[in-house]
């Protein structure tokens, strides 16, 4: 068994809400993801080309996550700002990290484990800065 992993990042922004305090305004982050996958080696003594893993995280950052404005999907804002034509990616719950990861596991595990079942998700974590950061 071997554990391989990439990192990429992204500019969004986004706020918490239901929140009191500074992070219910809508503000930015240059989010840094980390994923790692989990598997044997193939007969190219590889678990999964970096290739392969840096394309598909980059096709979903650039279709779901980058330059997105994140929202709860209860935020009242959302219907005023989707009049300007703003790009809105809305999740369930509060767009903090952890939502954002729960997010970002769901889609990769789509992307990638439907294709390569012998792999495994080991870890995904998401620095929100450069300090803080959420895993899944
Ligand atoms: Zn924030």
């Amino acid at each position: 068994m071997h554990t391989i992993g990439v990192s990429v990042e992204f500019d969004s922004a986004h706020r918490l809400f239901p929140y009191e305090g500074k992070c219910s305004n809508i503000h930015g982050h240059r989010y840094k993801l980390e994923v790692a996958f989990v598997g044997d080696t193939s007969s190219n003594a590889m678990v999964i080309d970096f290739g392969v893993v840096k394309d598909g995280l980059k096709r979903i950052i650039e279709e779901k996550l980058d330059h997105k404005l994140i929202l709860s999907i209860a935020d009242p804002i959302k219907d005023a700002l989707a009049t300007y034509d703003v790009s809105m990616l809305l999740l369930p719950d509060s767009p903090t990290a952890e939502s954002l990861v729960s997010y970002i596991h769901l889609l990769l595990s789509k992307e990638f484990l439907s294709y390569w079942p012998e792999i495994k998700i080991s870890y995904i974590r998401l620095y929100e800065t450069p300090t803080c950061y959420a895993e899944i």
